[in-house]
């Protein structure tokens, strides 16, 4: 598969979205930080914030005019972040200068009182600098803010402030150019100008499949490659989940496929990791969709209402019916539930449906036999997922 690649085109509207969200944005977003800083800062949690925030007003910007140029984005969103974390040394400074003689130790100020110093004098005199540079230098050899953080206990030198700063940016720099980097990388269509829609979902590979599947791709051998995706299964992990994204405008550019690994989070959410995307011609794309849904061509508006709410959830007034397969079907799927030593009864139903009733819906049900002691409580999901993805149901 030919792998995409931006055209790195930036249209002169394009750079001034580009230039007023780096710039403008920068700086209100640095603005806001450091008014909210003036209540609460919380340490690594603030710059990750901020980065994202300007990461979200670049993406916005190279949207909004179609840069397609990922260097200059990250570029403009370096300066960004600089803006960024700067503004609000320049909020400090002035906070600063309003109340000066306050930072002071009493003895301190009785001194200054004495001598009528101004505060450039006073940051020449401490750093060797006036004024901004002179501000910046002073709070890092003060380090005001941690040391108070750790009652006092332990005194962080000028060097560790400056490494701690140092690190503050590069979280910033860190959310804010992968963000924008990421959002130029996106595939775009040049004759029609437009950004590509949404990946759609075509189905999804079971694990044990996925290996072949994905030398099947690589081999370009998309009839058999379609034959182990299902198109009506929901997604679990660990499969592989089938995405095709393309042009809103025309039929003529190259399609999108893009195939992600679905990994189950510790919180039961589930997350995609893109494992290989590439492009294929719109003849190809088409040719794939027809096998994977074969039903969507005889009757496009069953495979539409396969798909209903009807069919995807059960609810405590639903109807239930036996299931009424056969002694062979039976045994089939006992014998598959056999392997799962987490399985202490099973269930088999059919649900009564409204839409589709000549194609009959199935519910699987399982009582969970517990190990003593600690389960981490997604063992739960996890153990749906396993069924998804190991067990073959009539359908
Ligand atoms: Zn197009």
């Amino acid at each position: 598969m030919k792998s995409y690649q931006p055209s790195n085109k930036v249209s002169f509207s394009g750079f001034k979205w580009l230039i007023c969200a780096s710039l403008l944005g920068g700086i209100t977003i640095g603005g806001i930080s450091f008014l909210l800083s003036q209540f609460v800062y919380i340490f690594f949690i603030f710059p990750m914030g901020m980065g994202s925030l300007g990461g979200n007003c670049l993406t916005y910007a190279i949207q909004k005019g179609k840069v397609r140029n990922p260097l200059l984005s990250s570029l403009l969103a370096g300066v960004s972040g600089l803006l960024i974390y700067g503004s609000l040394f320049v909020g400090n400074y002035w906070l600063f200068q309003q109340r000066f003689p306050q930072f002071l130790s009493p003895l301190e100020q009785e001194t200054l009182k004495k001598s009528g110093e101004s505060i450039d004098e006073y940051l020449q005199e401490k750093t060797g600098k006036p004024g901004f540079l002179g501000y910046v230098k002073y709070s890092a050899q003060e380090a005001v803010v941690i040391r108070e953080m750790l009652n006092g206990d332990f005194a962080i030198n000028e060097t560790l402030t400056w490494l701690y700063w140092l690190l503050e940016l590069s979280i910033i720099e860190g959310f804010i150019i992968t963000l924008s980097y990421s959002a130029a990388k996106e595939p775009f269509c040049e004759p029609c100008e437009a950004w590509y829609n949404q990946p759609k979902r075509l189905g999804n590979v079971k694990s044990q499949f996925s290996q072949d599947f994905l030398e099947l791709i690589q081999d370009e051998n998309y009839f058999q490659a379609a034959e182990l995706i299902k198109a009506n299964s929901p997604p679990y992990s660990p499969s592989v989940e089938v995405e095709l994204q393309r042009c809103p405008c025309c039929k003529t550019s190259d399609v999108i496929l893009k195939l992600s690994r679905v990994k189950l989070e510790s919180q039961g959410g589930l997350t995609l990791k893109p494992i290989q995307v590439g492009l294929i011609t719109q003849q190809q794309a088409q040719q794939f969709i027809e096998w994977v849904h074969p039903q969507s061509l005889e009757q496009p508006e069953n495979w539409v209402s396969l798909l209903s709410t009807d069919r995807i959830t059960i609810k405590n007034s639903d109807q239930f019916l036996p299931h009424g397969l056969q002694t062979r079907q039976i045994k089939e799927i006992v014998q598959q539930l056999a392997k799962f030593w987490a399985i202490k009864t099973a269930y088999f139903i059919q649900k009564q449906v409204q839409t589709l009733p000549e194609k009959p819906l199935y519910i699987l049900g399982v009582v969970r036999r517990r190990p003593l002691g600690y389960e981490p409580e997604i063992a739960d999901i996890k153990l749906v997922h396993q069924l998804y993805d190991e067990i073959e149901l009539p359908e």
